[in-house]
């Protein structure tokens, strides 16, 4: 069993966030076992990371026009100029999993959320997000039942305070990326509270 935070962004990577890796060694929850780091359009591992003490993998947060989709298990992003069923085709001829991200999130500007336009794409899990108020989650796990598809968890956080939210609770061990892919592949996890 492993529990990890899928979806954390870095200062310098994305844009957005003011995170740093020291911060996230310093705060993350002793009940979280790995984290994924998920920066806009780039996938290269940060080798700084690696003495964290937590299992750290890298997928990364692709826009599309429907909806932010989360990308595990791909070693380069698409360009930015695909559809949404392309980027998904692009994720999986690289034998990893597409992710629809903070899928009924108001936060999220129209093209950043995908709604109902999910039931559309070949998705492998949808997302649970730590930053979504309760009920956009809930949209998002009946997405999930309807679709048969898993949950997985992730806190998106882009500060300090944003982390330990949510998680992905994994039946098996998690140890690199591969096992990530997996356990979402083979439905072995589910987006738990940290
Ligand atoms: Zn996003
Ligand atoms: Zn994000």
């Amino acid at each position: 069993m492993s529990i990890i935070d899928m979806h954390i962004h870095l200062i310098n990577r994305s844009r957005c966030s003011k995170l740093a890796p020291e911060q996230i060694q310093h705060s993350i929850s002793n009940r979280i076992d790995g984290i994924c780091i998920t920066d806009h359009f780039i996938v290269a591992p940060l080798r700084s990371l690696n003495s964290f003490g937590i299992e750290v993998a890298f997928g990364s947060e692709i826009s599309s026009v429907s909806g932010h989709i989360l990308a595990y298990g791909i070693t380069s992003v698409p360009s930015k100029h695909l559809n949404t069923k392309e980027v998904i085709k692009f994720i999986h001829n690289q034998g990893g999993v597409a992710v629809a991200a903070h899928l009924y999130s108001p936060n999220h500007v129209t093209q950043e959320s995908m709604k109902d336009d999910v039931f559309n794409y070949e998705f492998d899990a949808i997302e649970i997000n730590g930053s979504v108020a309760k009920k956009y989650n809930k949209l998002a796990r009946i997405a999930a039942q309807i679709m048969d598809i898993p949950t997985i968890g992730g806190s998106d956080a882009h500060s300090v305070n944003q982390l330990n939210t949510f998680g992905t609770l994994f039946k098996n061990p998690i140890k690199n990326i591969h096992d990530i892919v997996k356990g979402i592949k083979t439905k072995q996890c589910r987006a738990m509270r940290i």
